[in-house]
């Protein structure tokens, strides 16, 4: 894939990353419906969702590590939809994944290696990340699976971000985490953004994707059921896509227009958009 110059293509207007009518499933059982929508350079994109929402498949088709039924992935304006994780990882498509993941019997600093092995040249290296996360330099020789569950998660960010992606794939980073520890990682956000980076995470603490996306997408059952911008959607039309309340809050919904399309499948008269 010939990858363009990133400071043309943020001018260019064209979204980062496209998700087009992506389907999938695991086995019988669909994950995934039609799910479609388009991420900008810089935003902060977040998927919402109850558990088996299918957020993390989502996060995993993107990512290359689940093959879709149908549908494609656009990125940097090429479809990379059959094209390998590691190829993917390697023209800045990197996902943090729910549960960190991290190879326990090695260091610290063995599994920063590993992120900084399979991605690309930027401004993240290893000493940025022991420099972000005060700790890290000192127990770099520890083993990660002597580490808390919020010392992981900081190395799996590490880890991703020693690979300077272009898009950053967040699943679940607040997943048992204690609220310090994750309001802690997710102040970094401006950080991240800062060195140029889009990201797309996946949170079940709505009110904690509330505070820092720029758009959020409701997933349940594997269909969406809201999109907008944090501004402009109620608590109650989050509830009700959330939980799948159809005909309570989407009877509320203003009819003046505005981003948010509230259970696309019902019928015109309860879509704002
Ligand atoms: P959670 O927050 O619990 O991780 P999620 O929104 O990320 O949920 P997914 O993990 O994507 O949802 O799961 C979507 C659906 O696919 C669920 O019904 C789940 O049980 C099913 N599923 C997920 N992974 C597998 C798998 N490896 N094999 C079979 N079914 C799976």
């Amino acid at each position: 894939m010939t990858t363009p110059d990133d400071r043309d293509w943020l001018g260019s207007g064209t979204p980062l990353l496209e998700v087009r009518d992506l389907v999938a499933h695991h086995g019988q059982l669909q994950a995934l419906d039609a799910i479609s929508f388009q991420v900008g350079p810089g935003e902060v994109y977040a998927i919402i969702g109850a558990n088996g929402a299918g957020k993390s498949t989502l996060l995993r088709t993107i990512a290359g590590l689940h093959r879709p039924t149908s549908g494609s992935v656009t990125f940097y304006g090429s479809d990379v939809t059959g094209m390998r994780p590691e190829r993917r990882a390697r023209q800045g498509v990197v996902l943090v994944p729910e549960g960190r993941r991290l190879f326990g019997s090695l260091s610290v600093r063995e599994n920063l290696q590993v992120g900084a092995s399979y991605g690309r040249q930027g401004p993240w290296t290893i000493e940025r990340v022991y420099e972000t996360f005060g700790w890290m330099r000192e127990r770099r020789d520890q083993r990660a699976a002597q580490l808390s569950g919020g010392e992981q998660q900081a190395v799996a960010l590490g880890r991703a971000l020693v690979a300077n992606p272009r898009v950053l794939l967040l699943d679940e980073l607040s997943l048992g985490l204690a609220p310090v520890v994750v309001q802690l990682i997710y102040g970094l956000l401006p950080q991240i953004l800062a060195t140029g980076q889009t990201v797309l995470l996946v949170e079940q603490d709505v009110s904690q994707a509330m505070r820092v996306a720029s758009h959020i997408h409701c997933l349940l059952e594997g269909r969406t059921t809201l999109q907008g911008r944090p501004a402009d959607v109620t608590a109650e039309q989050i509830e009700a896509a959330y939980f799948g309340l159809n005909g309570t809050a989407a009877a509320r919904l203003p009819h003046d227009g505005g981003s948010v399309s509230l259970w696309p499948g019902s019928t015109p008269s309860f879509r704002a958009c």
